[in-house]
């Protein structure tokens, strides 16, 4: 490990300022994901500037009856939030089945959605990876790519989106504000999270130094009826092979409001789209939500390797609505 200085921040200003001035500079949160990432000498900052004094902790109902969430607030916290918990069931869910009890303690909400992908390439400082080095190629296209994208991938790099997280917030449309040296901004999630296209090291439309501030989740109210269902080799402490959040609202049997995001499979948190189209104003029968799932999943471009993950997707799919179908809160 090199070394590397360090300096805690008290204000964002004075963090932005600090780590924008200098290139090797970045942001410690947590420290869950970046510190392990110099340790292995795949990250290699110089300098860290400790952003855990910052007043960018806590839950606040928006006027809209939306929430906004810090974003330095605990996973564990925002997981154990009541307003969370009633309005974005999915949101908890999401967070409860990510980690470990003692990660989500340390972890950040902020931190969360820049994690790092969980490719060994790219986490072997050895290995070719277009994403930790730009042009020198992707070991997991010929090699081992069980746990590998099916969808959103490119011939320079196919590895999922590692946050649980990002995948609820995807199915409703989140939006991300941040802090730079020019003032205050705001992403939505879907152009927050960048697929890999030709330049698998841009990850996100953050300027070096941006800082996140925190999460806004709009009102919506079919969330209150929704569910994050996640797959994995293991029932904790595990990323997912696949992972659906969804929410649903019924009138007479036929689907009234739909919300489909799909995590473990894609690039990036990948907002199932088509399949809302297919859902929406449909009858809310298992052989439908089995043609959406299937029409979504008509993209996937898979590996030999990792094929069993378009039909885990469709059946997980299948398997969320069902069970929200069938659950009295979301009947009108
Ligand atoms: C063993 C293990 C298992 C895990 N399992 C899961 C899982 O199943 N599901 C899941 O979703 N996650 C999982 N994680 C990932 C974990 O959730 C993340 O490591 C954590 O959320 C990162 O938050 P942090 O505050 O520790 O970030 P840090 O490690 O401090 O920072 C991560 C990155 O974000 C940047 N950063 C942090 N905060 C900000 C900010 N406010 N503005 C701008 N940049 C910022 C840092 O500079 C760094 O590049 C796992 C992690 C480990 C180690
Ligand atoms: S899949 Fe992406 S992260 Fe993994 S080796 Fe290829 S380029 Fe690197």
């Amino acid at each position: 490990m090199r070394p590397v200085s360090y300096a805690r921040a008290t204000a964002p200003a004075e963090a932005v300022a600090a780590v924008a001035a200098d290139p090797g500079g970045a942001y410690l949160a947590g420290g869950t994901t970046a510190v392990d990432l110099l340790r292995q000498n795949v990250l290699r900052h110089d300098r860290l500037v400790d952003i855990g004094d910052l007043p960018l902790a806590g839950i606040e109902e928006t006027p809209a009856g939306g929430l906004r969430i810090g974003a330095l607030t605990r996973m564990s916290d925002a997981a154990a939030h009541p307003l969370v918990r009633e309005r974005f069931p999915l949101i908890a869910e999401a967070l409860e089945l990510g980690a470990s009890p003692q990660l989500r303690a340390m972890a950040t909400m902020g931190g969360n959605l820049l994690q790092r992908v969980r490719c060994a390439y790219y986490r072997d400082a050895v290995s070719p990876c277009n994403k930790r080095e730009p042009g020198t190629g992707c070991s997991a296209l010929g090699g081992i790519n069980r746990g590998h994208a099916i969808l959103g991938t490119s011939e320079h790099c196919i590895a999922t989106h590692p946050s649980d997280l990002a995948v609820a917030l995807t199915a409703l449309d989140a939006r991300v504000h941040t802090l730079r040296g020019a003032g205050e901004r705001s992403f939505h999630i879907d152009d927050f999270l960048l697929p890999p296209g030709d330049t698998p090291h841009i990850e996100n439309p953050l300027e070096h130094g941006e800082l996140i501030t925190a999460i806004e989740v709009p009102d919506t109210p079919t969330a209150r009826t929704s569910r994050y269902l996640k797959i994995r080799d293991r029932a904790s402490y595990e990323f997912a092979l696949t992972a659906v959040a969804a929410t649903l609202r019924l009138e007479n049997g036929r689907i009234s409001g739909v919300r489909l995001a799909l995590g473990g499979v894609a690039t990036t948190p990948w907002r199932a789209r088509h399949a809302e189209r297919l859902l929406l104003g449909a009858a809310a029968e298992p052989g439908v939500f089995d043609e959406a799932a299937r029409a979504e999943l008509a993209e996937a471009r898979t590996t030999p390797m990792n094929a069993f993950k378009a039909e885990l997707a469709r059946r997980a799919v299948v398997r969320v609505l069902r069970t929200l179908a069938a659950t009295p809160e979301g009947q009108a």
